[in-house]
């Protein structure tokens, strides 16, 4: 995953993670403008698949996401 630092806006990569959930990893990112010196800490979690695999977790029911829809 790739975020932009939200002091300087430049790239950041993760430093660690870990799962803290099923659904929820944490990780820590450094902003790589050695200038800046930044790390934050991001949650990310997962709301949704585009479709179901072959190997359903029963402990979890994600819902199937529906097609963006587009204003004409
Ligand atoms: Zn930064």
């Amino acid at each position: 995953m790739r975020l932009r630092c939200p002091e300087c806006g430049s790239r950041a990569g993760t430093r660690t993670s870990r799962s803290v959930s099923l659904t929820i990893t944490e990780a820590y990112f450094d902003c790589a403008n050695p200038e800046c010196g930044c790390r934050f800490k991001v949650l990310a979690e997962i709301v949704g698949v585009k479709m179901h695999g072959d190997v359903p977790n029963p402990l979890i029911a994600l819902p199937v996401l529906k097609a963006k829809v587009t204003e004409q």
